[in-house]
């Protein structure tokens, strides 16, 4: 028995079609197609057992928030699965910058010139252009990651035309205790304002309503895989 969680591994497949049944009628509600609309399962502290059934049935993308943790999965399931698409979704260190670009075909974290200007020399020095989302702080809270909303225009400009990068879209998460509502507007309208198509919002918790203003990319974890396992656990 897997200490991965407290659901059974078969319980993927089905939350997986639940998901995906949700998210169909949140497109309709919102006059949109659930085609237009990119489930990332974010598979972070759980381990290989839990993700396969996901992998089985069907399903390529994929959200992990350390390098690290990516670096110690994912090549083994690349070999076995074709077709993944794997999105970085947490802080990335510039000293890590080699080895994400190395692993994923999505970086949706770009939050400061620093890092823009590593991912560039990165991209030049391999060849390899992930698609970027830059992280906007919609919350202006200290302790989060992100470009203020204020500051968003000015760094997007300068993402890609001082350091050329191939900006998709905007990302956020919202501070927890308000309504996520009013983020996935102001995100969208920052994103309008720029001519940015993609826009990488909601969760487990409120991906419904992130799909109603216009989400691109959802970032579902727990509706998926459950609880994920306490980090002082051995996997
Ligand atoms: C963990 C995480 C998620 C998934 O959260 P759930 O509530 O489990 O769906 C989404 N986005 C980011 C950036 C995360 O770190």
């Amino acid at each position: 028995m897997s200490d991965s969680a407290n659901l059974p591994e078969e319980a993927v497949t089905a939350n997986m079609a639940e998901v995906k049944n949700k998210i169909a009628r949140a497109a309709r509600d919102a006059g949109r197609g659930a085609g237009d609309i990119s489930l990332v399962a974010v598979s972070k502290m759980h381990d290989l057992a839990r993700i396969r059934p996901a992998l089985e049935a069907g399903h390529r993308q994929f959200g992990e928030n350390r390098v690290q943790e990516a670096q110690a999965k994912w090549p083994e399931l690349r070999a076995a699965y074709e077709d993944i698409e794997l999105h970085l979704i947490g802080p990335l260190q510039t000293n890590k910058v080699k080895l994400a670009v190395g692993l994923f075909d999505v970086i949706q974290s770009l939050d400061r010139p620093k890092l823009a200007k590593a991912l560039a020399r990165e991209f030049d020095r391999s060849g390899a252009r992930p698609d970027c989302f830059i992280q906007i702080n919609t919350g202006a809270e200290p302790q989060k990651a992100g470009v203020a909303p204020g500051e968003a225009d000015e760094f997007i400009a300068r993402c890609r035309e001082d350091y050329g990068l191939p900006i998709a879209g905007l990302m956020c998460i919202p501070p927890f205790d308000e309504e996520p509502s009013l983020h996935f507007a102001l995100l969208a309208k920052i994103a309008r304002r720029n001519g940015l198509a993609a826009l990488s919002m909601g969760m487990s918790a409120d991906y419904e309503s992130a799909i109603a203003l216009g989400a691109s990319h959802i970032r579902v974890g727990t509706a998926i895989f459950g609880q994920r396992p306490s980090p002082a656990k051995p996997v």
